[in-house]
């Protein structure tokens, strides 16, 4: 069976020198097919090319990120609702609420991010969520659209036991797990294996948090091996088996055709 990144940045240009060579080593480790998460407008058009590209293994989402959130953000907003009626996405993402960098915005994103949310409901796609620093607020956000329908992933996710808890309670989202578990420092490792295996999904979030022993260097979807052993030593079962059941799920969400 073979992996699926559900979180991946490989159209930014850090894979500009090598993308296609790196596409190649992702099949050569097992990685076969990956959703690409939307920031912003900017990076829509790159995004895009590269899944036109790729139809069988690439597949591109659409939303803008929280941390892209600025005085623009409704004509962003727009520019992308335009998007959504023109063809076929995955997923609305990445979406969310992030204090960690900045709070200047902190109306204007729990605004994009309810009006996107609504998006997923109206085009019946799943959600990518970013969260950071922000889980209280989020949970909020998410039950106030009450949007019994709504389904999706809690992307990155970092969080305590108790934010873990929360973000189960919302039953029809997947927690995505990267690299950061695998981090000498991360006390996610202890509690990740209490996330039930049908909703645990695996993501490399690359360029960034390459797992251990690739810490610290550009990450890359052949990478995602190191998390899913790592991960699947937390549970206490083979590789090939948690590797099955990370990609059905990541299957089922995404809607992913057979590869
Ligand atoms: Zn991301």
């Amino acid at each position: 069976m073979l992996l699926i990144d559900s979180h991946t940045h490989i159209y930014g240009e850090e894979f500009d020198e090598d993308r296609d060579a790196m596409l190649q080593r992702a099949a050569e480790a097992g990685v076969g097919q990956m959703v690409l998460p939307n920031v912003d407008a900017e990076s829509y058009p790159r995004l895009l090319e590269l899944c036109v590209a790729y139809p069988q293994r690439l597949f591109p989402t659409i939303g803008l990120h929280p941390t892209y959130v600025k005085e623009d953000y409704d004509t962003q907003l727009r520019a992308m609702e335009g998007e959504l009626t023109e063809r076929t996405h995955v997923a609305i993402g990445e979406i969310g609420l992030d204090y960690y960098w900045d709070t200047t915005y902190q109306k204007e994103q729990i605004d994009a991010f309810k009006r996107q949310l609504h998006w997923a409901a109206q085009y019946d796609l799943p959600v990518i969520l970013h969260i950071r620093e922000a889980f209280a607020d989020a949970f909020s956000v998410l039950r106030e659209v009450n949007l019994p329908q709504l389904r999706g992933v809690f992307h990155s996710f970092t969080g305590t036991e108790e934010e873990l808890r929360e973000a189960l309670s919302f039953e029809h989202f997947y927690i995505g797990i990267n690299g950061v578990v695998t981090f000498k420092n991360s006390t996610l490792k202890e509690y990740v294996s209490s996330i039930p295996l049908d909703r645990l999904v695996l993501e490399t979030d690359a360029p960034y948090l390459a797992p251990v022993p690739k810490r610290g260097k550009r990450n890359e979807p052949a990478f995602l091996p190191h998390t899913a052993s790592f991960v699947a030593s937390c549970y206490q079962l083979t590789d090939d088996t948690l590797i099955a059941k990370t990609s059905e799920n990541a299957r089922r969400l995404f809607a992913l055709p057979e590869y």
